[in-house]
């Protein structure tokens, strides 16, 4: 069930220290629809989302009240490419570098480092920033973004979970 998965994933990421903080949301889509992780309530993180808390939306008009801030950015990748899983975190190495300003390169499955897309500050939650994502959003499936956390998509969660790691990774060399 998606709902049970995006939950999964949503766990993993907390508990591998991916993302700081009541920080990030992962989706996945499924036809028209979406499965997001719901927006943060006062301390809960990403290690506390159950299943019954995933909402789903449509792609094409995301708002709900309950849906994760960032369900535009979501949504407008979704729109603009066949990816099916999306994770957006704040992974505190990435951070502490996007957060002074500085891009850094991400290795590949290979362990070779590639440029990717970052993107300017914009508000968080804004359809400003949903679109500066998506129209980044390349075939690596990685956008930084500077002042803020990162963005990688996937044929599914696990491939996007793995690249997350690879983010982390790159921004420690
Ligand atoms: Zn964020």
């Amino acid at each position: 069930m998606l709902y049970y998965l995006v939950a999964e994933f949503s766990h993993k990421i907390y508990e591998k220290g991916l993302t700081i903080g009541n920080g990030g949301n992962v989706s996945v889509r499924s036809g028209e629809y979406m499965r997001i992780t719901p927006k943060k309530l006062g301390f809960k993180t990403l290690g506390d989302v159950t299943p019954y808390e995933i909402i789903r939306v449509p792609i094409d008009d995301p708002r709900h009240p309950k849906a994760s801030s960032e369900s535009f950015m979501h949504a407008e990748i979704y729109k603009r490419t066949e990816r099916k899983a999306i994770i957006h975190a704040h992974p505190p190495i990435a951070c502490s570098r996007l957060h002074k300003g500085e891009s850094f390169k991400v290795p590949d499955y290979e362990g070779k480092y590639h440029e990717v897309p970052v993107v300017p500050y914009y508000p968080p939650g804004s359809l400003e920033l949903a679109k500066a994502v998506a129209e980044a959003m390349d075939e690596k499936g990685v956008v930084l973004m500077l002042y803020h956390g990162v963005v990688t998509a996937g044929e599914n969660l696990r491939e996007a979970l793995i690249k997350l790691e690879l983010v982390e990774l790159g921004a420690r060399v």
